[in-house]
């Protein structure tokens, strides 16, 4: 199965991500993790996305394409993945294109959170968690970019027949049941 899970910051994409990749097999490609391990271990690519992550811009299109080219090439991703965080820009579809190199990706589940609740949900995770990027003023910015470059791939993904979307106001599990209907699995 190849997945992607789309959504607005907070709508619970990385929580429901990891139940589907254990249900079915796959692993869970976090671009956000993938950012944010980079930046623990020191690298290069890890300082140069805090830039942008703290501010809460995306990162630009040449960096985060190479990282995801480059962790769907190991042996794990063969049998499929559910990708969270990624394609988040038209530019990153078309490469994400070329990427699966004519495999079929199999569903594009969109988990839909209206605007005050996913800010609640942020704020509380600041809390929690502590992530440079979960203050006010910066996730009202990321919710603004998201609007303004990610929502858009919603009518892409419907206009190729994959999409699926899920409330995602709930209790985890009744969300993560309703993926699974959903999907069929
Ligand atoms: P959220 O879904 O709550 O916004 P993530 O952990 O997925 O959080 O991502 C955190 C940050 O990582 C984003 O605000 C952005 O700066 C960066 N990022 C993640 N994925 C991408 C992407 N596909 N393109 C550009 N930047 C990205």
């Amino acid at each position: 199965m190849r997945l992607l899970i789309m959504g607005p910051p907070g709508a619970g994409k990385g929580t429901q991500a990891v139940h589907i990749a254990q249900r079915l097999g796959i692993p869970h490609i976090s671009t956000g993790d993938l950012f944010r391990a980079n930046l623990t271990e020191g690298t290069a690519l890890g300082l140069e996305a805090k830039k942008y992550m703290d501010a809460g811009e995306y990162v630009p299109d040449s960096v985060t394409n190479g990282m995801v080219r480059d962790r769907l090439k190991q042996s794990d991703a063969a049998v499929g993945f559910i990708l969270d965080g990624y394609p988040r820009t038209v530019v990153q579809v078309a490469e994400f294109d070329g990427m699966l190199a004519g495999n079929k990706l199999d569903k594009v589940i969109v988990l839909t959170a209206d605007i005050d609740e996913v800010v609640g949900r942020l704020l509380n995770r600041a809390k929690q968690q502590g992530r440079a990027d979960d203050t006010e003023d910066v996730i009202r910015r990321r919710l603004e970019i998201y609007t303004e470059q990610t929502a858009p791939l919603i009518a892409l993904y419907a206009d190729r027949g994959v999409l699926v979307e899920v409330n995602g106001i709930g209790s985890v599990d009744q969300v993560t049941s309703n993926i699974f209907a959903a999907l069929n699995v």
